[in-house]
């Protein structure tokens, strides 16, 4: 236990020099104060122990959702008591109503009120320019932006062998059904810069040519960050820049 901060190097790494010397000193302390600590925090929520079986449903229920543990859930369902009966209410009906209502898309696969999305609907929308992403989450980013006026498509994932995901999985056959239409001048791949977005591109590339579509592939710049130092930016993504480098534009 006194060589504690020695099975700890990365740990170690970053705590300044005054701390190493108090922890070094002080290693057989902290560890028990930490692991004290821990189980004390274990015991409180593990036994958590309410007044009311209502409570706990409650309590029970909003644990259930991602990055909420026991105190949060608590809290929540505390400040719902506190609420007006119909604010509550309200509170329930619009997750109900969301959950029951809500659908994709018939052409994009975007979330949507009607069996057509607010944007494939729009009239002021280019429809020749279709922006492929991963899902719903990167088209909202991207709509966030206000830079862009296409429309979009949402693939539902990505090709991934390893995890069994495959092209059939994915709304590949329906892009590829849109570009047949002819009405779809360019596809811009907005997906993430990994193996497996790398392997989707691939893919639905392959797809198109085999019916020798007539559309313009681009995928997003690739590159330094807005705000990134170069000396941090790592090997692939430098690189990735100096290639795709572009001409410069003031107010660009
Ligand atoms: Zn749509």
């Amino acid at each position: 236990m006194k060589d504690w901060y020695n099975a700890n190097p990365f740990f170690y790494a970053k705590i300044p020099t005054l701390q190493r010397i108090f922890i070094r000193q002080n290693a057989y302390k902290c560890a028990v104060i930490d692991i004290s600590a821990i189980f004390h925090r274990l015991s409180i929520y593990r036994f958590m122990h309410l007044s009311s079986k209502l409570l706990e449903q409650a309590v029970h229920a909003f644990t259930s959702l991602p990055g909420i543990g026991k105190k949060t859930a608590l809290r929540l369902a505390l400040h719902l008591l506190q609420q007006d009966k119909e604010r509550v209410q309200d509170f329930c009906n619009a997750l109900g109503q969301m959950r029951t209502h809500i659908q994709f898309c018939r052409t994009c696969h975007n979330l949507s009120d009607f069996e057509t999305c607010d944007v494939c609907s729009s009239t002021t929308r280019d429809k020749g320019m279709v922006c492929v992403v991963e899902s719903i989450r990167e088209a909202m980013a991207i709509e966030n932006t206000q830079h862009y006026n296409g429309v979009y498509h949402v693939l539902g994932g990505l090709i991934s062998p390893l995890d069994g995901i495959t092209p059939q999985m994915l709304h590949i056959d329906s892009l590829v059904a849109r570009v047949q239409t002819g009405e779809v001048r360019e596809l811009i791949m907005a997906l993430s810069p990994t193996i497996e977005g790398e392997t989707t591109i691939f893919y639905i590339n392959k797809q198109l040519e085999s019916i020798n579509a007539d559309v313009q592939i681009s995928s997003i710049a690739r590159g330094v960050s807005f705000g990134g130092e170069l000396e941090y930016a790592d090997e692939l993504t430098l690189g990735r820049s100096i290639v795709s480098r572009v001409p410069y534009k003031i107010g660009g």
